[in-house]
């Protein structure tokens, strides 16, 4: 049987990476988009064939589907940073929302058949309608990065309603691991752990710690956006572990899991709180579950990984 052929956007963020490891498991051929830098675009795999193209340039996307006729397309990448988007509105809004538009136009036109996938984000969700949250809760974004994914989930739907696209979205609540970005509150957390442990720091300031997520772990979630797209139809799931912890909860495990006391090390700064919060959420993934999906690593071993990471580190 002929390989087949998965175009990933994101291809050098988390889940991105994850997803390529998974991908080259399965023997797929994996391609990537990355945008032009002064600096070169690094992926951990060498075998991921790279082409250059951005997601604010629509003839740039159009050739590189074309070029490649993916069988697959994973559409990851975004500005994907929550306090950014109060900073860069309006740039969040054209690539992680109309960027949607633009990759779709590019299957549409070049590779119809091609199977697509949208990462929509719990962030849709905002100030929660109701709990837990499924693939009917109600949107209610809260920064200008949920408002920018509401329309990059709905621009998903309107695809396959539209031209019969075979387009899907994961409603993906936040995923973590040792490859996360060290802005993202875990990160930030276990790479203070490890400085603090080995006497490089004293104190780690954070913003709000009575915010609450649903943590899964990367490395599970993108078996989950696979799975998805092995559907016959095209349909929208909520990826998620069904268990909240808050950002204090995170802190004292992973802390605990030096033999350290959190109390004594963070400070929550009242300037460091966002604009307006997500202060809580929960999935609900019965949905995928059904489709014999469900996470592997629970919260305390996702702690433990990224902290034991982190400790590693030189
Ligand atoms: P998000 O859910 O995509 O915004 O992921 P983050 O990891 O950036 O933030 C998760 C939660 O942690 C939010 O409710 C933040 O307000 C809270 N938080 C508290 N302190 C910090 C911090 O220092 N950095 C970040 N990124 N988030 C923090």
């Amino acid at each position: 049987m002929a390989l087949k052929r998965a175009l990933i956007s994101g291809v050098t963020g988390q889940i991105g990476s994850h997803l390529a490891d998974l991908l080259l498991e399965k023997g797929y051929e994996v391609h990537g988009i990355v945008r032009r830098t002064s600096t070169p675009a690094k992926v951990r795999r060498p075998e991921v064939k790279l082409h250059s193209a951005d997601l604010c340039d629509q003839s740039s996307l159009s050739e590189v589907v074309r070029v490649v006729q993916p069988d697959e397309v994973y559409n990851l990448a975004a500005q994907s940073f929550v306090p950014t988007s109060w900073q860069q509105p309006a740039l969040t809004g054209d690539t992680t929302g109309l960027g949607v538009a633009r990759m779709l136009e590019a299957v549409r036109h070049n590779c119809p058949g091609a199977r697509f996938y949208q990462a929509s984000s719990s962030e849709c969700y905002g100030k929660v309608r109701e709990s837990p949250q499924h693939e009917g809760t109600s949107f209610y974004p809260r920064s200008p990065y949920g408002a920018a994914k509401c329309y990059g989930h709905w621009i998903t739907v309107n695809a396959r309603e539209s031209y019969g696209l075979h387009a899907s979205s994961g409603i993906c609540f936040n995923c973590e691991g040792p490859r996360r970005g060290v802005e993202f509150v875990t990160r930030r957390i276990t790479t203070a752990v490890a400085a603090i442990k080995k006497g490089k720091q004293e104190t780690l300031v954070l913003g709000n710690l009575d915010a609450r997520r649903d943590w899964g772990f990367a490395g599970d979630y993108v078996q989950a956006m696979h799975l998805i797209l092995q559907q016959p139809k095209p349909d929208d799931y909520v990826i998620a572990t069904g268990v909240s912890h808050s950002v204090g909860q995170f802190c004292e495990a992973a802390f605990a899991h030096v033999g350290l006391d959190w109390r004594r090390h963070v400070v929550s700064d009242p300037t460091l709180y966002r604009p307006a919060e997500v202060d809580v959420l929960l999935g609900d993934a019965r949905k995928l579950r059904a489709l014999g999906w469900k996470p592997e690593v629970d919260f305390e071993s996702l702690v433990k990984m990224m902290v034991d990471a982190d400790m590693e580190m030189p």
